[in-house]
Parts: C-alpha cells; structure tokens; sequence
C-alpha cells in the first residue's frame, strides 16, 4: 500500500469548469498512479458564497468524468472544533493574536504591520486573529514539483489572518488543519494557489504538521487572458456522456499529456486507465498561465 494521500478540495461556489477539471484530474492522475488514495474535500467555510445544491452538482460532475474519490467526503463546516482546538495551540504558544486594525487603516502598507501584536490597539472592537510572521521559518522555502524552488520572504507575506472579524474561518487556516488531519501527502492545485503556499508552510510549522509536496498547474485562462472561473462565468462541466468524453481529452492534453486522437471517443474509464498509466507530471509546461484552445471550452 503506498503511502500517498492526495486531494481535491473545491469550494462548492458554483458547478467545476474546465480549468477545474484540470486540476482535479491532475492530482487524480497523481494519485493513481501512485497506487495512493484520492480524497474529496468540499471547501464550504464561506457560507455566502456556497450557493444552494453547488456542492452536489460538483460530486455529479466529478462522478461523470470518472473521478472517484476515496473514503467519506469531508467538509469544513463540519470542522469548526479542530479549527479552534489549532487556533488554540497557536494563542497558548504566543504565535496568533487578536486583532481590531481595519483594512482602512492600513491602506498605506503592502501588508498588515502588524501593530496588534502585543496588544489589541482598539480594545472592545470585534477582532481577527493573526498568524505572526515575524517568529519561526526565514524565509519560507519549498521545491514545487513542476515550478521549482520557491522562496517568500515573511515581511513580505504579512501576519496571515485565521479567523475573520466576522467568525468565519480563514482558508489559510482551515486547508493546512484539514491537510494534516486528511494525512494529505500530496497537493495537486492551480497555480493561483501558489503564492497563498508559503503561508500555508508557515502555519504548518507552527502547528508541527508534516508539510506535504507541492504540484502547482498552469491556469488555463481564459479570451482576454483572465482565469477561468465561476466569477466570469467558464461554462459549466456537462454530465452527459457524449460530452463528458471529448473534454477529458481535452483535459489530458491541455496537461501535455499527448493522449492519442483516437482515445477522444473512448469510453471515460478508458481513458482514465491510459492516462494513470501514462501521466508524466514532468511533461506540463511550466508556464503559469495557458490560453485555453478553442475547444477547450465546453459549449
Ligand atoms: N478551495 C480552493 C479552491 O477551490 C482550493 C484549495 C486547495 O486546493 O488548496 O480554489
């Protein structure tokens, strides 16, 4: 059994679009081929952004592409304990603090200057809480699988925020606790997600967490050079068959993975099969930003 744990972790903010599915079958094929587990996440910690029947429309379109994901789903608005129970171990350790400071008042600085650090400035306002970034790693450093070695100084990435002024969780906070608590060895994800990282290294140091590797994808963008996304409105995956198929292999390819022409009718779990036999992660194109081709899109 290998030791290999890998996820995909979507936030339920709308249905998965193609630059998602290049994502979640990356880390799919990773997994797989590893002979490792591929677990399912949803990322609802946001409630207002998590629309309604979002969450099941993604577990339909992960299922019409093939992609099964091991063990039970996990979801974060189920977590709210172990998010507290790791805030908690920061405070005890002097490493998070409360803090009132308005992003207003703070508007000349790159990043917050962390004023709160010893001491709440405004006592009886509501408060964040903050990771402090002026203890532990100097600098962060990493080797990301497909990107190489990365290098973030900690002035520079600021005291991340953990717990909003408004209770809600941050994903910084919520993603590394669900990481350690899922075994996650592996991370698979767009590289939008790269320079939120380095953050994510911090808060599993202070937290004594294993740190798992790091594979960073190119972003397939979209007319006008902007990111795929729900926010400019990507065309939904479809979950009837005959489309299903053509867009998996447009997905393998859009990861250099040259799947053979003919394999674009082929039936999903057998293109699936060739593709874990044949996935070579070393074969993407490190270019963090790729146009999509024009039938990447689903019409
Ligand atoms: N929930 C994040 C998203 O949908 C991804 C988190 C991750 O892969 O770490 O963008």
């Amino acid at each position: 059994m290998s030791g290999y744990r890998g996820r995909f972790a979507p936030t339920p903010s709308g249905p998965l679009h193609v630059g998602s599915l290049v994502a979640a079958l990356a880390s799919f094929l990773d997994a797989r081929q590893a002979g490792g587990e591929w677990r399912l996440r949803i990322e609802d910690i946001d409630p207002p952004r998590c629309p309604a029947g979002a969450a099941d429309e993604i577990q339909r379109q992960l299922e019409a592409f093939g992609l099964h994901w091991d063990g039970p789903v996990l979801w974060q608005h189920d977590r709210d304990d172990a998010y507290a129970a790791a805030l908690a171990r920061l405070v005890e350790q002097g490493l998070a603090y409360p803090c009132s400071c308005s992003r207003r008042q703070w508007r000349d600085y790159a990043v917050y200057p962390g004023w709160c650090r010893d001491g709440v400035r405004e006592p009886g306002k509501p408060v964040a809480w903050r990771l402090r970034s002026d203890l532990g790693l100097r600098p962060v450093v990493w080797q990301d699988r497909l990107f190489g070695e990365q290098r973030f100084d900690p002035a520079e990435l600021g005291d991340v925020v953990l717990r909003r002024k408004d209770g809600l969780w941050a994903y910084q906070l919520a993603v590394v606790v669900d990481d350690a608590d899922q075994g996650i060895t592996d991370v698979v994800r767009g590289f939008d997600l790269l320079d939120n990282t380095p953050w994510q290294r911090q808060l599993q140091h202070a937290l004594g967490f294993p740190a798992p590797r790091y594979l960073h994808l190119p972003l397939i963008i979209g007319e006008g050079g902007q990111k795929l996304s729900k926010q400019n409105l990507a065309p939904p995956l479809p979950l009837e068959d005959a489309r299903v198929r053509p867009l998996l292999h447009q997905a393998l390819a859009s990861l250099d993975q040259a799947p053979p022409r003919e394999l674009a009718t082929a039936p999903v779990a057998e293109q699936l099969a060739w593709a874990v036999a044949a996935w070579r992660p070393e074969r993407i194109r490190p270019d963090p930003h790729r146009p999509a081709e024009p039938d990447d899109l689903p019409t």
